[in-house]
């Protein structure tokens, strides 16, 4: 499989090493306006792979050199300043993906590429890349709120005592402030979580809600004040996406898609099956009123920030 990153600054080289590190990829290309940072960045993933697997990891003067991937990830693009929202970033990134996104259908093969978009804000920018490659919208995927998922797991395993691994608790919508933390559906094991909150004794209080609430749409603030960016969790979800479109796994996934056509159209996170062809199946899971409504709204800000840029 070869796989082209498109942005190599800190989460690009992140999620390069991340890649490299699942060994699913005989050929890594990396591109960035920034030449000599990507050549660096070559360079220093190339000497790292003769520890690990081998794998032919290039640097690309132009993107001629992208030719014949099978998966193009974009993480190009400003990232957040501390105090930035996501939504702040919006028409400069926006640029971005619109000088990216042609350049890169010029020179994939339509029929099977699949593109990977990292850059914020998350949702809007996967709207666009599927506008202006044109292609099916199961092939344009949004990381979407797999980390932000990812969050709520490793928060609750910690309240709970119980793995990371035996949670299936989903954020939904945006991968930004109006995300949607899924309460109703959540189960621990196979089993509903309020059940097992009562059966092991470890009442989840709507406080303790909140707060977990708080901390898991809180987290990129925070790891943004104390370390500048963020880019260990994205790099890792980004690993695990290649990992179930390469080996076609077909696990449930939030990633972001576009769904619905016109005015109506969004891209946002729900639970999809991913695999060897993307992200071909959406599941709705049972919400109650309010986060139904929250997910509504979630949604009309998507399309708004879409509408704006
Ligand atoms: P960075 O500033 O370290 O790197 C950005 C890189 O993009 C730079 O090397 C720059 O030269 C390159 N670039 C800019 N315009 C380009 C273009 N037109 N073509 C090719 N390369 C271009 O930023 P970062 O910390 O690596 O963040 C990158 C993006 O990832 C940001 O938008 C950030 O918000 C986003 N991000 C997303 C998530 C997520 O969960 N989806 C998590 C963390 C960061």
């Amino acid at each position: 499989m070869k796989i082209a990153i498109i942005g190599i600054g800190t989460v690009g080289s992140a999620v390069a090493t991340a890649v490299k590190n699942t060994g699913l990829a005989h050929e890594i290309v990396l591109y960035d306006t920034d030449g000599i940072r990507a050549r660096a960045a070559a360079e220093d993933l190339g000497h790292a792979a003769a520890f690990s697997y081998d794998i032919k990891i290039t640097a690309a003067n132009n993107y001629r050199a992208i030719r014949g991937s099978d998966i193009v990830i974009i993480s190009a693009g400003a990232n957040q300043k501390p105090g930035e929202s996501r939504t702040d970033l919006l028409n400069k990134n926006a640029a971005v993906i619109r000088d990216i996104v042609p350049r890169v259908m010029a020179n994939v093969d339509n029929k099977n590429v699949k593109l990977v978009i990292v850059t914020n804000p998350l949702d809007v920018m996967v709207m666009l890349a599927q506008k202006l490659s044109r292609l099916p919208a199961a092939r344009v995927i949004g990381t979407g709120t797999m980390l932000d998922s990812a969050r709520l797991r490793v928060i609750l395993s910690r309240t709970l005592a119980v793995s990371p691994q035996s949670i299936n608790a989903y954020v939904l919508g945006e991968h930004g402030d109006s995300s949607v933390i899924a309460w109703t559906p959540a189960t621990v094991g196979a089993i509903a979580l309020d059940d097992f909150c009562k059966q092991t004794k470890t009442p989840l209080t709507a406080n303790t809600r909140a707060t977990i609430e708080h901390r898991v749409r809180g987290a990129a603030y925070e790891i943004i004040r104390g370390r500048g960016a963020t880019w260990d969790g994205i790099a890792g979800a980004v690993a695990d996406l290649i990992r179930s479109i390469a080996n076609d796994e077909n696990r449930i996934l939030t990633v972001s898609t576009v769904d619905g056509v016109g005015a109506k159209s969004v891209a946002m996170s729900l639970p999809r099956v991913v695999g060897i062809n993307g992200a071909t199946k959406t599941l709705v899971p049972k919400l109650d009123k309010t986060e139904s409504a929250a997910l509504r709204k979630s949604a009309n800000i998507i399309r708004k920030n879409y509408k704006s840029c």
